[in-house]
């Protein structure tokens, strides 16, 4: 299998970053970390008829349709997972305490959203990141995280601090990005009950005023 290369669309979008060297950074995705995804996710299929059987945490395995309650076939599902990017990015609710947590780093750290999106949805989701608080620059990736978590920590020669709720998404970064401090999060209490700590992640925390502490702390130990 060959190694795991950054997409063709997402090198713009790192070279228009302007990440500073020397300064600790966060890379943080956006949906279940920022903003509410999964609360919405099952409001927008309530209103297409279909409802998400929260029995593992996966996505696309678990919709049903409301009507036969049988499962909805993968393109369907896929379907609705577009729509609702297409029509709810930019309406997320944001996960509480994230924006302060954010905001009082911002004195010490530079600040990423790495979030993996259908490019065309890159504008709402900086709308919906500025509306709640959070205007912060947002890149649309495609596929692995870890090379992209790579290629930002090269340039800031700083603590660098990822987090996400997707465990193959610290599997990847731990792999390229061993030196990166992975922060397992994940908002809906639900879903946070129906996994432990992922495996390739440092520490597991789903909530923003702590994650600000360790971070803080981490920053300390390293003499930043
Ligand atoms: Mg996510």
């Amino acid at each position: 299998m060959p190694a795991p290369r950054i997409h063709d669309s997402v090198w713009p979008q790192l070279d228009a970053l302007a990440l500073i060297e020397g300064r600790p950074l966060v890379i943080t995705d956006a949906d279940e970390v920022l903003f509410m995804f999964l609360q919405g996710f099952e409001a927008y299929l309530e209103d297409n008829g279909h409802y998400l059987d929260l029995s593992s945490f996966a996505l696309v395995g678990n919709i049903k349709n409301a009507a036969t309650e049988e499962m909805a076939p993968v393109e369907v599902a896929k379907d609705l997972l577009d729509g609702f990017f297409r029509e709810r990015t930019e309406t997320m609710t944001p996960v509480p305490g994230a924006a302060a947590a954010l905001a009082a780093l911002s004195a010490r750290v530079q600040i990423v959203v790495l979030s993996n999106l259908p490019e065309a949805s890159r504008p709402a989701r900086e709308k919906a990141l500025a509306l709640a608080g959070m205007a912060y620059p947002v890149v649309a990736n495609t596929g692995l995280k870890g090379p992209v978590v790579r290629h930002m920590a090269d340039i800031v020669k700083a603590p660098v601090f990822f987090l996400d709720d997707i465990p193959h998404n610290h599997t990847s970064v731990a792999q390229v990005a061993p030196d990166v401090q992975r922060v397992h999060f994940i908002a809906d209490p639900r879903l946070a009950r129906l996994i432990g700590p992922a495996e390739h992640s440092n520490h597991r925390v789903d909530d923003w005023a702590e994650v600000r502490l360790l971070i803080e702390r981490e920053l300390e130990a390293l003499g930043w």
